[in-house]
């Protein structure tokens, strides 16, 4: 029996037996041609095979795992048709007078290596495409089929790294788990493992592939990362219960979608769910979340070469808006700065950074990049239930300032024709103390605040929440938090607003009973934690 450690992508267990991944073989060898022309005509035929496999793979994903996460296959018809990818190859053959194979392959590893060594986590996962797409091309060549894994029975999928186009080949019905030695937590594959439901350990080292073997007993557990090989009969029997207990928590937990989520004195409170982009509306719906409580905008930022244009923006919000179809959608605006940087903001380096030029101070600072963004937003408006969320409030004025603009933006639009929704709410979060503490002066001038407990807890306690080192100074039930939100519930219900929480402690269930007991309206969470919070809170009885 061995053991290995990876990263957990989606948390169940699987138990059973290794396959490992096959691909074609995909050496490449160099080759002298004479003619040049015809080796342009066979690479633009291979292109033209290309195009219509991903097509099909397209079609495929689009019926299995949906459109946001289907689109990845469309993103690589494009890059078959990048300009500079494509001159590249075809530069190659020319001056070289080599095969097609070759400037492919040759091409793929010089971008790859381009990808990989940018520093934005997003930009290097695209080495996997540009390889992805390139060995497609490499197979069409050779008139290969890059069809999936054919297997007899469910497997556990071992391989150094899977390819998107090859996740969503391989056939759902006989993929027990997958685990991979390399990888990334932001790669489109882990994104596909998550939606597909598969549990999934990435980054598990060399060794493992060296040890692994064509039918070789194997657990993956998701939720810690641990792969054990060849299991002795008592870990396996160890891990097998709990696998039951897990499955039987979830099946019970799946009982709860469509129930209200109310105490059994019949107080209720709404339960929405945290989301980084469009992609993280497959898991809200998935999960029966009644509305998005976060949708932290910045990583739209975070995940663009340049800032999103008003258009790319406003396709983004109003996807999340119709996907959601009428139930509330928050959306945050850009809080960076901190531990989210952005190269293309140029932000001066700062001695504490949490302290810093961040979130609304940039956007008031700003004013084209947050008019931009504001325009996008209510223009999304029309297209379903908004509410914008303004971070890191600590004033008056800066609430003000910002209504203003809010203003200026809406008057433009109706100015123009463009349509927006005129009862788009408007909140603020409360993660700093000096919101917390004028709540009462805040509330009149908002329709709801949102806690963001993650950062009131850093700014309360004096505790950088980047620190490690802290964790064990860190109470997250400290009085001194509980009463900050107390104190902001209690203002913002005497002014007409309501309140919600949306930072990490919004999850912890042995504080639901408090929460509730404030009369905190809605609690937003990641996605997987919503049915366990109903079923915290049908358990509750607050009559007591
Ligand atoms: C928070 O601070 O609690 C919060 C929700 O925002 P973020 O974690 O993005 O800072
Ligand atoms: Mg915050």
């Amino acid at each position: 029996m061995t053991k290995f450690k990876g990263k957990g992508v989606y948390g169940a267990i699987a138990i059973g037996n290794a396959a490992l991944f096959k691909r074609q073989d995909e050496q490449v060898r160099r080759t002298h041609v004479d003619d040049i022309e015809a080796e342009f005509a066979r690479f633009e035929e291979a292109k033209e095979l290309a195009t219509e496999q991903l097509s099909e793979i397209y079609e495929k994903a689009l019926k299995e795992v949906g459109e946001t996460h289907a689109q990845i296959f469309e993103v690589h018809m494009m890059m078959l048709e990048d300009d500079d990818y494509n001159e590249s190859i075809t530069n190659i053959i020319r001056t070289q007078s080599v095969n097609a194979e070759y400037a492919v392959a040759t091409t793929a590893d010089n971008f790859a290596d381009m990808f990989a060594s940018m520093e934005d986590a997003y930009m290097q996962a695209r080495a996997a495409d540009v390889k992805d797409i390139s060995n497609r091309l490499i197979n069409c060549l050779t008139k290969g089929e890059s069809a999936g894994q054919q297997m007899s029975q469910k497997m556990i999928i071992c391989a150094d790294d899977l390819a998107p186009s090859e996740t969503v080949s391989l056939d759902k019905e006989s993929v027990l788990a997958f685990v991979t030695a390399y990888g990334s937590s932001n790669s489109h594959t882990a994104i596909l493992a998550r939606n597909m439901n598969i549990p999934a350990v990435i980054g598990v080292g060399e060794d493992f592939l060296k040890a692994v073997e064509d039918g070789k007993r194997i657990i993956v557990d998701g939720y810690t990362g641990e792969i054990i090989l060849e299991p002795d009969a008592e870990t396996e029997s160890a891990m097998q219960k709990k696998q039951e207990d897990d499955l039987h928590k979830k099946s019970l937990l799946q009982e709860l979608k469509g129930k209200e989520n109310v105490t059994l004195d019949g107080t209720k409170v709404n339960i929405y769910a945290n989301i980084g982009g469009v992609d993280g509306v497959g898991a809200v719906l998935a999960n029966d979340a009644g509305g998005i409580g976060l949708f932290r905008s910045e990583f739209l930022y975070l995940e663009s070469p340049d800032y999103p244009t008003e258009e790319q923006q406003f396709t983004a919000y109003r996807k999340v808006l119709e996907s959601m179809m009428g139930k509330k959608v928050i959306i945050r605006t850009l809080d960076i700065g901190a531990d989210k940087q952005i190269d293309y903001f140029n932000l001066d380096k700062e001695e504490n950074p949490a302290l810093g030029f961040r979130a609304i101070r940039i956007c008031l600072t700003r004013p084209e990049i947050f008019k931009t963004q504001l325009r996008a937003l209510y223009r999304a408006s029309a297209f379903g239930n908004l509410g914008i969320m303004f971070p890191m409030i600590t004033s008056v004025s800066e609430v003000e300032k910002i209504l203003t603009v809010c203003e200026e933006v809406k008057a433009e639009l109706k100015e123009a024709g463009v349509p927006y929704d005129e009862n788009t709410e408007v909140g603020i979060m409360i993660e700093t103390p000096a919101a917390a503490v004028i709540s009462d002066r805040l509330a009149p001038l908002v329709n709801f605040f949102s806690v963001g407990t993650n950062d009131l807890t850093q700014y309360t306690l004096a505790i950088d929440r980047q620190n490690a080192k802290l964790e064990p100074f860190c109470d997250t039930h400290h009085e001194a938090i509980l009463r900050l939100i107390e104190m902001s519930a209690k203002n913002a219900h005497a002014h007409g607003a309501w309140i919600g929480i949306c930072g990490e402690l919004a999850a912890d269930t042995t504080l639901t009973e408090a929460f509730l007991r404030m009369g905190i309206d809605e609690l937003s969470v990641s996605a997987p934690f919503v049915l366990p919070l109903r079923d915290a809170v049908r358990k509750l009885d607050l009559s007591k």
